[in-house]
């Protein structure tokens, strides 16, 4: 059937009859991805600029799917756990996955920072770190979220920094009013 017929950008005509690659993907093909799909991983190169990179990413992501509302909280969080990591590892790059579970979305940084064996060293590189997270650790507290950081488990080793953000009080965060405003409107659609 003719109407059939799609043209590729390259010009190649696939007919009638012509084994195509029908994956089913229903109707709601169009429509933004909702708050429990949201779950990315990327490397980011180490460096000074690795914070305003991830706050961009974390952005993005965020508003593709309908979570413009955790922005302010969820984007200080990213950018300051990046920053974290860059001054640690002596790696040339950091992991950062995002993930929203549970009515909660979940921020997790690796770098390539190892555990220290001795304990004396791991202290005073555990206290370093914390001070590095102050200001991400008061906005988790303000989120009501939690916050921790220890051995990555992962084969290449490092550590692992994590967050985690709930919805409703992130929501809150900083912007009193307007989530005053969106609850008397009644729940998100
Ligand atoms: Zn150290």
């Amino acid at each position: 059937m003719l109407e059939n017929a799609v043209s590729g950008a390259g010009g190649a005509v696939w007919g009638a009859g012509a084994v195509g690659c029908h994956v089913p993907k229903g109707t709601a093909v169009h429509e933004p991805p909702g708050a429990e799909s949201l779950s990315y991983s990327f490397t980011l190169p180490a460096g000074p600029h690795n914070a305003r990179i991830a706050r961009q990413v974390a952005r993005n992501v965020l508003a593709a799917h309908g979570l413009e509302e955790l922005h302010d909280a969820a984007v200080q969080v990213v950018s300051e756990l990046a920053a974290c990591a860059w001054r640690f590892t002596p790696t040339p790059e950091v992991y950062v996955c995002l993930r929203y579970r549970g009515e909660a979305l979940r921020v997790i940084v690796y770098d390539g920072h190892p555990r220290h064996t001795n304990p004396r060293l791991a202290a005073t590189c555990d206290g370093q770190r914390k001070a590095s997270l102050r200001l991400a650790a008061a906005v988790v507290k303000a989120c009501q979220g939690e916050w921790g950081f220890g051995d990555a488990r992962e084969p290449g080793g490092g550590t692992r920094m994590w967050a985690v953000l709930p919805h409703v009080p992130t929501v809150a965060f900083g912007r009193p009013e307007r989530a005053y405003r969106k609850a008397a409107r009644g729940p998100r659609a």
